[in-house]
């Protein structure tokens, strides 16, 4: 893909207008720019227009994109954020920043071990199926209550917050409603079993994050606005 830094930094300059717009609290929010469409050498480009950290969604891919820039000494952080297969984990424990998709104590205690291993701790969210699709990856809140004392005792990872998907639906209330109850569920588990310690809500992507930012959402994952 043939990408202009001028298109980059424009739409860069879009998204965080619109942080400032629809947030409630503009300075709480990141931008995680989704790279998975694009090479190095557009990330390139983003790093010069002031992005710095990055989401991907396959393991290998984002360990080659983090050796690259490592061997340069860039500062950047890697999210990873899409469904991750416990056989991969051991491909991006030592750099990732934060995985945003823990969806079983399975993975969980992979991710705890690998972390372990390298001698990290490494953040987490937990990736909720709000909207109970079938299709969807994510805990449904009642498995997840089952799952957390266990979670809670894994020694090497750090929850953090939460993060859902959109369903497929043009209907905006329908997604509001979604993101809304990811935050209600959020304050309620900061409330009975976290004291406070979920501070993100990983929510919103191209089509939706403006509702996201309403809803409180302090991770945007954003990929194709910003190479149209
Ligand atoms: C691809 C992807 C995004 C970005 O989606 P866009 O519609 O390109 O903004 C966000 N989150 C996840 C989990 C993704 O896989």
């Amino acid at each position: 893909m043939n990408i202009t830094k001028e298109t980059l930094n424009k739409n860069l300059i879009e998204i965080k207008e619109a942080i400032k717009k629809h947030s409630p609290q503009p300075e709480n929010v990141k931008l995680i720019a989704v790279t998975k469409y694009v090479d190095t050498d557009v990330i390139d480009n983003l790093l010069e227009v002031g992005a710095d950290t990055f989401g991907e969604n396959k393991a290998q891919v984002v360990k080659a994109k983090y050796e690259h820039f490592a061997a340069q000494d860039r500062d950047i952080s890697w999210h990873f954020i899409g469904n991750l297969q416990k056989n991969k984990v051991k491909y991006i424990a030592s750099f990732v920043t934060l995985i945003h998709s823990v969806n079983k104590l399975s993975l969980a205690k992979e991710i705890d071990k690998r972390a372990k291993d390298n001698n990290r701790v490494i953040d987490v969210l937990l990736e909720i199926n709000i909207a109970g699709e079938e299709s969807k990856e994510g805990y449904r809140y009642e498995d997840l209550l089952v799952d957390l004392p266990e979670l809670t005792k894994l020694e090497n990872i750090n929850i953090i917050g939460l993060m859902t998907m959109a369903p497929f639906t043009e209907d905006t209330t329908v997604i509001r409603e979604v993101f809304r109850e990811l935050r209600l569920t959020r304050d309620r588990l900061n409330k009975d079993v976290f004291d406070g310690r979920l501070t993100e809500l990983s929510m919103g992507m191209t089509n939706d994050y403006k509702i996201a930012l309403e809803e409180g959402a302090t991770l945007i994952r954003v990929g194709r606005k910003i190479y149209e």
